[in-house]
C-alpha cells in the first residue's frame, strides 16, 4: 500500500479537490490518504478559539460562520449534487456552535485541539464524500480514535503500538482499496482529541506509513519537488531531484518548511521512500528522500526562518558556570515549548534564538528568576549549506548580522528582518 498527502493547499478551492480525485483514480494501489484541513482554516480556527477563550461567544460564532460558509461556496462549486457534501459537513458545524456556546474555555491547549481537528474532520469529510460522488469508493476513518497519543496537548507524541492494534482493526484493504482520515489530529487514552503541532499532517502520513508498512508516502505540494529555496524568497532556485533522510532532518532543523521536522524517523526506521511530488502537474517525478543517494545535493541550499527571537542571559553576579547556565536555559525554554534554533556562548552570557511564539513571555519571566534577561525580535535566521563568499555577499547585503556561526561548508547568519532577499 501506498499513503499519498494531500495539505492544505491543495484541498484550498473545489479545483484543487477535483485535482485529488484525478490523482486517486490513477493510483493503481491500495492507499491511505491523508488530508489537511483547507487552505488557512487552521489559523482561522484558531482566532475563533481565541475570542472563545475570551469568552467573547458572539465574535467566536460570528468567525466560524466565515468558515462555514468558506466551506458551503467550495461543496456548491464541487458536487454534482451538493446535498452530498452539505449532509456531510452539517452535523460538524451543529457539534461546533454547540460547543462554543455551551462551554467553557479553560485549558488553552486541550480546548485548542478540540475546536482545531475539526479542520481535518471536515476537509476530509468533503474530500470522502466527493470522491464517493466521483465514482471513486472509499471508508472515510477519524484519527480522532485511531491515532493515540499523550496528552501533551498541541504537540501530542504518537503511541505507535496502540495507534498500530487500532489502525490495523479498522483497515483491511481487501474490502476496501482507499482509506482517508485526517492528518495532525490525533486522541489520548481518554477518549479527547489531541494535535501533534503545525504543519503535522505530514507526520501523520509518515506515521501511518510506518504502521501500515506502506511501499512509499508521497506528499503532494503546490510547488515541483524540494527546492534549495523558498521561491517566495529567494530567486533562482533549482529542484534536488533526490536527497538522504540525513540531508532532510538537517534541512528541516533549519527551518525549511518543506517538511515537518518529525516525519523523517518513523520513514527512515523501515526505510520507506517519501516522495515530494507536484501536486499541479502529478506526471513529474518530483523528489525522493531516501537512505542513500548516488546523487549528493550539488547546489547551495539557503533555508530561511523567520519571526526569530534572540534571548540573552547573564547571570545576576559574576557567578557563571557555562554548563550550569547553559543548561538551565534549555531546560527552561523546552519546558515553555520553545525550540533553539541556534546557540552561542561568551565569557559571561548566553544567546539563544528561538522562534516567537506564544510561551516567549512565560519563557522569558522564569528565566528573570535566575538571570538578567535581553532580547531581540523581528529576526530572521538565514541557513546556507554549501556556503560560498559570494552567496553570503549577496543574501547578507545591507542586513543587520547580530550572530554569525560558519563552519566549512555551512553558515548561520541571524539578522533585522526584510522581507525579500535577492
Ligand atoms: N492544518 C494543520 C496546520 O495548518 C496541519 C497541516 O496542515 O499539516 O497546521
Ligand atoms: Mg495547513
Amino acid at each position: 500500500m501506498k499513503v499519498y498527502k494531500f495539505g492544505g493547499a491543495s484541498v484550498r478551492s473545489a479545483e484543487g479537490i477535483r485535482n485529488i480525485a484525478h490523482i486517486v483514480s490513477m493510483a493503481d494501489n491500495e492507499l491511505f490518504i491523508v488530508v489537511s484541513a483547507m487552505g488557512k482554516t487552521t489559523n482561522a480556527l484558531e482566532i475563533v478559539l481565541e475570542n472563545f477563550m475570551k469568552a467573547d461567544h458572539n465574535a467566536a460564532l460570528s468567525k466560524l460562520k466565515e468558515i462555514e460558509t468558506y466551506h458551503s461556496e467550495i461543496i456548491t462549486e464541487l458536487f454534482v449534487i451538493p446535498k452530498n457534501g452539505f449532509e456531510v459537513i452539517e452535523s460538524l458545524f451543529i457539534e461546533l456552535k454547540d460547543y462554543l456556546t455551551n462551554s467553557i474555555g479553560d485549558d488553552y491547549d486541550r480546548c485548542y485541539d478540540h475546536l482545531v481537528s475539526y479542520g481535518e474532520v471536515i476537509s476530509t469529510s468533503i474530500v470522502s464524500a466527493f470522491l464517493s460522488e466521483s465514482g471513486i469508493e472509499n471508508k472515510w476513518l477519524d484519527m480522532r480514535q485511531l491515532l493515540v497519543t499523550d496528552s501533551n496537548f498541541r504537540e501530542a507524541n504518537v503511541r505507535m503500538d496502540e495507534s498500530q492494534k487500532r489502525l490495523q482493526k479498522a483497515i483491511d484493504f481487501s474490502e476496501n482499496s482507499i482509506f482517508i482520515g485526517q492528518g495532525f489530529i490525533g486522541t489520548n487514552i481518554k477518549g479527547e482529541p489531541t494535535t501533534l503541532g503545525r504543519e503535522g499532517s505530514d507526520y501523520t502520513a509518515a506515521v501511518v506509513g510506518n504502521l501500515l508498512n506502506a511501499s512509499s508516502v508521497s506528499i503532494w505540494k503546490d510547488v515541483p519537488g524540494i527546492l534549495n529555496a523558498d521561491p517566495r524568497l529567494f530567486d533562482n532556485t533549482v529542484l534536488i531531484p533526490e536527497m538522504t533522510y540525513l540531508d532532510a532532518v538537517e534541512l528541516a532543523y533549519s527551518g525549511a518548511q518543506i517538511i515537518h521536522p518529525k516525519t523523517i524517523k518513523p520513514l527512515q526506521n523501515k526505510n520507506i521512500p517519501l516522495f515530494v511530488r507536484p501536486f499541479g502537474s502529478p506526471s513529474e517525478a518530483g523528489s525522493v528522500i531516501k537512505a542513500s543517494t548516488e546523487k549528493p545535493i550539488n547546489v547551495p541550499v539557503l533555508i530561511l526562518r523567520k519571526n526569530q527571537v534572540l534571548i540573552t542571559v547573564r547571570p545576576h553576579d559574576f557567578s557563571f558556570v557555562l554548563e550550569d547556565s547553559l543548561s538551565k536555559t534549555i531546560f527552561t525554554l523546552n519546558k515553555h515549548r520553545l525550540k533553539v534554533s541556534l546557540i552561542q556562548s561568551s565569557a559571561i552570557s548566553i544567546s539563544v534564538c528561538v522562534d516567537n511564539t506564544r510561551y516567549l513571555e512565560g519563557a522569558l519571566d522564569e528565566l528573570r528568576n535566575e538571570f538578567n534577561v535581553s532580547y531581540n525580535d523581528n529576526l530572521e535566521l538565514l541557513t546556507i549549506r554549501g556556503i560560498t563568499n559570494e552567496i553570503v555577499d549577496k543574501t547578507t547585503k545591507n542586513r543587520n548580522i547580530l550572530v554569525s556561526q560558519r563552519t566549512r561548508k555551512s553558515g548561520r547568519f541571524l539578522m533585522t528582518d526584510i522581507d525579500k532577499i535577492g
